[in-house]
């Protein structure tokens, strides 16, 4: 079996990520302020939408959630200002949907990530971890 393509859906825009283009990881602060967004993958339209993380006191504003390194540590306030600080590394699309696969399968990788999940000589870990999410996705879904 060929492994089956799959294009993701900005969840932003609402457009096809462009396949020449990295797809982007949004944060807990953009579902805050985005509650529509399906899933967390955004085409780089997410940097055209800018936003302050403070009001005019320099204060955050109510309800923010700060914005988080690579490693799940919180930033440091001077670089945690406005929508860029709340990106995720861009990358490309296979591995934003294996790092993020429920977002993989809101947005449209559903048969790829099924697909991977099966296949032989995918790391251990990863493979457990996507049949984890597979699990909980079809428990949701039946
Ligand atoms: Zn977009
Ligand atoms: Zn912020």
């Amino acid at each position: 079996m060929t492994r089956p393509d799959f294009r993701i859906t900005c969840c932003l825009c609402g457009k096809p990520v462009p396949r020449a283009s990295d797809a982007y990881d949004l944060d807990r602060e953009w579902q805050r302020r985005f509650p529509d967004m399906t899933g967390t993958l955004a085409c780089p339209c997410a940097l055209n939408n800018s936003w302050q993380c403070r009001d005019g006191r320099d204060r955050y504003v109510e309800g923010h959630i700060p914005a988080l390194d690579s490693n799940g540590m919180l930033t440091p306030p001077g670089r945690d200002f406005d929508s860029w600080c709340h990106v995720g590394a861009p990358g490309t699309h296979v591995a934003r949907v294996l790092i993020n696969p429920w977002s993989g399968l809101l947005q449209g990788a559903e048969e790829y990530l099924r697909h991977t999940a099966q296949r032989s000589g995918l790391d251990p870990e990863v493979a457990c971890r996507l049949q984890r999410v597979l699990d909980v996705w079809d428990a949701h879904h039946r």
